[in-house]
């Protein structure tokens, strides 16, 4: 298994890419503390990778990612439980597709806060213990966007070049620890809100990727168990592209 005992925590864990990656890394034996942004919908995760993985250490918890104080406190209870970190994912994300006329700054924010500030409180949490103990990967969720840009929405590409930009920079800074850094972008990934998209609209998306397909969340969760493994020791500071070379 490439993952024996990693112990992990992924955030916006509850569905879609995050889900996929946790029941990836479970497959490879790591340990997985996974967070969502509400009780419920992290309890039923948790029922469905308990289902499916009986043996394996599993925890949930929400923590409000805009909350230094309180991701720290959460973070800190599953790291006990979990004996120790090897792994953060920052994958907890949001998009929107208003036009720039109609953004105000608050919903700028928020997107923002989510995106790029969540993934700055949690590594500096995380790496407290990676820097002491030597060792450690964050892996950071990109996007296709960041490359390109967008025609509307105009928080989401700003977050994921920012999101870059981190990944690459704290890979440097935390190189001397033996912390690697990097990120996945993904292209248009089969999330159940794009299940939920009528087949009219997808087939044109599909036309416009040379591998011919959208994304599924397990494509993305592989990128992540190789990133996270021994087999990528050499590499950190990239942003490895996983969209069948899907463009906006
Ligand atoms: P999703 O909407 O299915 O899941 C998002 C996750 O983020 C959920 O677990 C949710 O609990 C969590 N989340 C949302 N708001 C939160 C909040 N306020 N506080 C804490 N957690 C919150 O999304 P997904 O498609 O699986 O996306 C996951 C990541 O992948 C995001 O960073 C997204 O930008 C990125 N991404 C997705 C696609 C795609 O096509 N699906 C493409 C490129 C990048």
């Amino acid at each position: 298994m490439l993952l024996e005992n990693i112990k992990t925590i992924i955030t916006g864990g509850s569905r879609g890419i995050g889900l996929a990656t946790a029941k990836a890394f479970l497959q490879e034996g790591a340990l997985v503390t996974l967070c969502g942004s509400r009780k419920e919908t992290v309890e039923k995760a948790m029922n469905e990778l308990k289902k499916e993985f009986p043996n394996s250490f599993i925890k949930g918890i929400y923590p409000d990612l805009k909350n230094f104080d309180d991701v720290k406190k959460q973070f800190d209870e599953a790291i006990k439980e979990m004996g120790g970190i090897d792994c953060l994912i920052n994958n907890a994300g949001i998009s929107d597709d208003k036009t720039f006329e109609t953004y105000d700054i608050d919903h700028f924010d928020n997107v923002l806060d989510l995106n790029i500030r969540a993934p700055f409180i949690c590594s500096k949490i995380v790496s407290e213990y990676m820097i002491k103990q030597k060792h450690g990967v964050i892996l950071n969720t990109s996007s296709m966007v960041s490359r390109d840009g967008m025609t509307a929405g105009v928080a989401y590409p700003t977050s994921k070049f920012a999101l870059n930009g981190f990944t690459l920079s704290l890979a440097r800074e935390l190189a001397k620890y033996n912390i690697r850094v990097n990120a996945v972008a993904p292209g248009v990934t089969y999330t159940d809100m794009m299940r939920a998209v009528p087949e009219e609209y997808i087939q044109p998306i599909i036309k416009t990727i040379p591998l011919q397909r959208l994304g599924e969340p397990e494509d993305i969760a592989n990128a992540f168990v190789f990133l996270a493994s021994d087999k990528a020791s050499y590499i950190s500071g990239q942003i490895l592209h996983v969209d069948g070379l899907g463009r906006v």
